[in-house]
């Protein structure tokens, strides 16, 4: 896509499997952004900012010119959501003009992005291609969120997402393994199986909690962190995978941040991940781990 003439502000992030849509950003940033573990929106220039509308019109337009065929497109940056229904109507009404053999719409969301809209609302934006939210929700457990600055509860989570599924749109959920440190890795572990069990997520993935501009912003309101170590972070992936009680959920840790690949339906394959995650904790030998350079942070 990269010759596609989109005028993007950088750096643009998408999930692992949004790799082949059209990148839209029709807005700038976060409109949180204080999430003291994240870094993906702190530069400058991605102060939050709605794109203007006749922008983001000229950018359909544009790439519809030159690849018309578009079918997939993910709206970024961090929670493009947080746009009006009005907006988000008139989005999708422009993409699936310009976009005739458009299939699905995606986007990042933040439990609260969904609060100011209606099922009925969500289901029109369904109706018009809106069909898979990745929601970051990091941990289940309230003090763990309180500690990172998420502005967000288990319960405000599993109200998003029952919300999302009310609606008939997918939902994937993100939970970053090693947040809570030391201190809280269990209640962090057991609360987000909680989590999802109370919402079974249409997909589920687990991320390794890094830092690669340092902890100092994360240490500002959580001077008790410690990281995990490796065997660590495999001790309460287990916890958290033990504890889910999940019907038909696809589970991944197969993120650049993850020392160990797994990939499953939960529960069908509940027993078989942790037998893995077991022969990780006892034999790391014995099970193939990303060395810390193939980790990308
Ligand atoms: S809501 Fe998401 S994108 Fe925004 S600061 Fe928090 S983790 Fe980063």
């Amino acid at each position: 896509m990269s010759v596609i003439p989109l005028n993007y502000i950088e750096p643009v992030f998408r999930p692992p499997s949004e790799a082949g849509s059209l990148i839209l950003q029709v807005t700038n940033g976060c409109s949180w952004n204080k999430c003291t573990f994240c870094e993906m929106y702190t530069a400058p220039q991605k102060k939050f900012k709605p794109k203007q509308e006749d922008e983001v019109l000229s950018e359909i337009k544009a790439v519809a010119s030159s690849q018309p065929s578009v079918r997939r497109v993910f709206l970024a940056d961090g929670d493009a959501m947080v746009l009006s229904y009005r907006r988000l109507h008139q989005i999708l009404v422009w993409l699936n003009e310009y976009f005739p053999n458009l299939q699905r719409v995606s986007s990042y969301c933040l439990p609260r992005n969904i609060r100011n809209k209606t099922v009925a609302e969500l289901a029109e934006l369904k109706s018009l291609g809106l069909d898979i939210l990745y929601v970051g929700a990091e941990s289940g457990d309230d003090l763990v969120l309180e500690k990172v600055q998420k502005g967000e509860t288990q319960a405000s989570t599993v109200d998003a997402l029952v919300k999302i599924k009310q609606a008939g749109l997918r939902s994937s959920v993100m939970i970053l393994n090693g947040l809570g440190g030391r201190r809280y890795s269990e209640q962090h572990a057991v609360n987000s199986a909680n989590m999802v069990n109370l919402a079974q997520p249409d997909y589920l993935a687990t991320l390794v909690v890094s830092f690669p501009l340092g902890e100092q912003r994360l240490r500002s309101g959580f001077d008790d962190f410690d990281m995990l170590n490796q065997k660590e972070l495999f001790r309460e992936e287990r916890l958290f995978l033990e504890h889910t009680d999940l019907s038909k959920t696809i589970f991944r840790s197969d993120h650049a941040s993850n020392y160990l690949v797994l990939k499953g339906v939960l529960g069908r394959d509940k027993v078989a991940m942790l037998n893995k995650l077991d022969l990780a904790i006892d034999n790391p030998e014995m099970v193939p781990l990303r060395q810390e350079w193939q980790r990308g942070l």
